[in-house]
């Protein structure tokens, strides 16, 4: 466990953190992150979209003396900042994976038709990149409202109550309704697409 040297509440950093959902820093959400760092579990170097504003933010918040919250950790993968995601929709075969893992419910279609993204919902996390097992959306450079890079965290706080009143919107639409397990947003694996491929095509031939 980190020495936390102050007390502080899983709010207080949450509050800090971008609303991305990107699950980059190995946690479920930024609010699984935000308990972690509350209770002396995570470092706070662990958010890529969060960049120098929130790391700057959560040093102060936690009156760290040291600077070695203050670099992004070498084991986080890296973040492409101001890029949406983009689907081939012709080689979409419609197996609706990507739509539980949305943060933002920046997707839509329906199972068995194309599904297209809706860019300014998207901040490009890549979570429907990773569960997708053709392998048919591709990220590109497009600046959003949800993707924008702002330097600070005042700039940037109507885009984090955006974000994180759609990632609420999700989960109650999504975990209600029971369309998404509890590993839909769990901290993302590399899922073994070919096992996925199969066992989408098998559940297709099984209802023809
Ligand atoms: S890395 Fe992603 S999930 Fe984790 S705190 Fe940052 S934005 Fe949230
Ligand atoms: S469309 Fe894909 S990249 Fe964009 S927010 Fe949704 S899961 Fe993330
Ligand atoms: S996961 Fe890929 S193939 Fe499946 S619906 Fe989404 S974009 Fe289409």
């Amino acid at each position: 466990m980190l020495s936390v040297p102050i007390a502080v509440t899983t709010a207080d950093v949450d509050a800090l953190l971008p609303q991305t959902q990107c699950q980059r820093c190995s946690y479920a959400d930024c609010h699984a992150y935000a308990d972690a760092i509350a209770s002396g579990d995570a470092e706070i170097n662990r958010c890529p979209p969060g960049g120098d504003a929130t790391r700057r933010g959560l040093s102060a918040l936690l009156e760290r003396k040291d600077d070695g919250g203050l670099t992004l950790a070498n084991d986080v993968d890296a973040y492409a900042p101001e890029h949406v995601a983009l689907i081939d929709e012709a080689a979409c075969i419609g197996c609706a994976a990507c739509l539980p893992v949305c943060p933002t419910d920046a997707i839509i279609g329906a199972s068995k038709r194309m599904h297209t993204v809706i860019k300014d919902e998207c901040t490009g996390c890549e979570l429907c990149i990773i569960a997708c097992p053709v392998d048919c959306i591709a990220l590109v450079p497009v600046v959003t409202p949800a993707n924008r890079v702002h330097a600070t965290l005042d700039e940037r706080a109507s885009q984090v109550e955006m974000l994180k009143r759609s990632y609420d919107a999700h989960k109650t639409r999504f975990f209600a309704r029971g369309e998404a397990k509890a590993e839909a947003h769990a901290p993302k694996v590399m899922p073994d697409k070919k096992a996925l491929l199969a066992a989408i095509l098998a559940k297709a031939k099984a209802r023809t």
